[in-house]
């Protein structure tokens, strides 16, 4: 069952020649076009599949309710019932859940019921006990009532053979329950992308040891490492690369076999000391992204002895924008998940804002008291705005002036699964 998925092309990064700044959703497109799926799938109970990603589509194995049953306590019998005052006998015995009435209730009589009951024979509605007095042997109530009043019909959830969850689907907690309802004990689900994560750059030192002067503690991997445990990824550790080619190499010839993806943050530009895009370039299957984001800067985008690496860029909000907005799909795709589309809301801006043509913007962003506040800063280097901020505003591509009060895009953090 579980075949190995086809490598992925090496031109998989390749955006359309003669593009300068590809726009946000070009970029998007391209990657939703040429990535696939590249890991194994294995069969594990429901209890186990919590958050991992269907890898076929699912059917009802039952119907849900498997046979019509009642909505209510009260008393059934065979509907309608004509307008004004009723009277009728009780059988013997009552129907509840999970033990069903074997008999048949005649035409003109009622029987006890209670909630889940399956309907026994010759019953098809039901009337609310409230709605009811009885003396044990008869009840009295009042008509009119429809037929079906009260009850659910067979299949009315799910029939069997129904698609209940299509593939690509992260599971969720009613996911199992529809699947458990559906009389469905497992499912067949990919086993889980590892990425592993990297910083690359002289001056970082990790946090607790001694910086020294020109040094500053790594953001991004703690970031990046957790973005991707929260996004449903296994995380791994790379540790860090100083601005040394030599170094790196081994750094990714080593995490290339360990790892389904690779993701880098620094070093992503075309300066002297970016060795990520650099090394990326001389492997032959790389391709620098400049994509017209704000914040973003080039991306480097390019396969490591067949390991897909994502270059983000080492601002570390930049960083994050670009995980969010580009990695989080474009890995969802290699682990098998739909393309996945954050959900915005449309609300009116706390602030105001005047914003160039020609590229899209992510501000870091906040609801309050129903308006949507973004941080006082705009500086890519703003570690506390990422953890000021809920989610991210997004700015069309085009010019904009914002006014306080007109409607803005706000993407909360929750709709990228964080
Ligand atoms: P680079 O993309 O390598 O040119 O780095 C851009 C900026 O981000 C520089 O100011 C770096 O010092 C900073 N930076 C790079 N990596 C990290 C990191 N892991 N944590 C915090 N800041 C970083
Ligand atoms: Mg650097």
């Amino acid at each position: 069952m579980t075949l190995t998925p086809p490598p992925l092309r090496n031109d998989c990064f390749a955006l359309p020649a003669g593009v300068d700044w590809t726009p946000v959703d070009v970029a998007l497109d391209h990657l939703r076009q040429t990535l696939t799926p590249v890991t194994l799938s294995e069969v594990l109970p429901l209890g186990e599949c919590l958050g991992c990603v269907l890898a076929e589509d699912v059917h009802a194995a039952r119907s849900n309710p498997p046979q019509p049953n009642t909505a209510v306590d009260g008393y059934g019998f065979a509907g309608p019932v004509a307008d004004g005052p009723q009277i009728m006998a009780l059988v013997t015995g009552r129907a509840a859940a999970g033990q069903a009435y074997d008999g048949e209730v005649p035409h003109g009589t009622a029987i006890r019921i209670l909630t889940g009951a399956a309907l026994p024979q010759g019953v098809d509605t039901v009337i609310l006990e409230e709605d009811v007095s009885s003396d044990g042997e008869k009840i009295a109530f009042r008509g009119p009532l429809k037929k079906g009043s009260n009850t659910r019909k067979a299949g009315e959830d799910a029939c069997a053979g129904d698609l209940i969850l299509p593939k690509g689907r992260v599971i969720t907690p009613a996911d199992l329950a529809l699947a458990s309802a559906t009389g469905l004990p497992e499912l067949l689900v990919r086993q889980p992308l590892r990425i592993g994560v990297l910083s690359t750059g002289d001056e970082l030192v990790e946090s607790g040891m001694q910086a020294a002067a020109g040094q500053i503690y790594d953001a991004n991997r703690p970031m990046l490492l957790a973005l991707l445990t929260q996004m449903g990824f296994v995380a791994i550790d790379l540790g860090k690369a100083a601005d040394d080619r030599t170094a790196l190499r081994a750094h990714l010839d080593s995490a290339a076999s360990k790892v389904d993806a690779i993701l880098t943050s620094g070093g992503a530009s075309a300066g002297d000391e970016d060795h990520m895009s650099a090394l990326l370039r001389e492997s032959g299957a790389m391709q620098q992204w400049r994509i017209a984001l704000k914040p973003g800067r080039p991306l480097a985008l390019g396969l490591w002895k067949g390991t897909p690496v994502f270059g983000l860029p080492g601002n570390p909000v930049a960083a994050m924008v670009c995980t969010l907005i580009f990695a989080r799909p474009a890995m969802g795709l290699m682990a098998g998940a739909s393309w996945a589309e954050p959900q915005g809301f449309d609300l009116p801006a706390a602030f105001e804002k005047r914003k160039k043509p020609g590229r899209r913007e992510y501000l870091r962003a906040r609801v309050r008291d129903g308006k949507v506040e973004v941080f006082q800063s705009e500086g890519s280097g703003r570690v506390s705005s990422l953890s000021w901020a809920e989610g991210l505003v997004e700015l069309a591509d085009g010019a904009g002036e914002i006014k306080p009060g007109a409607p803005v895009r706000f993407i909360p953090y929750s709709s990228f699964r964080l």
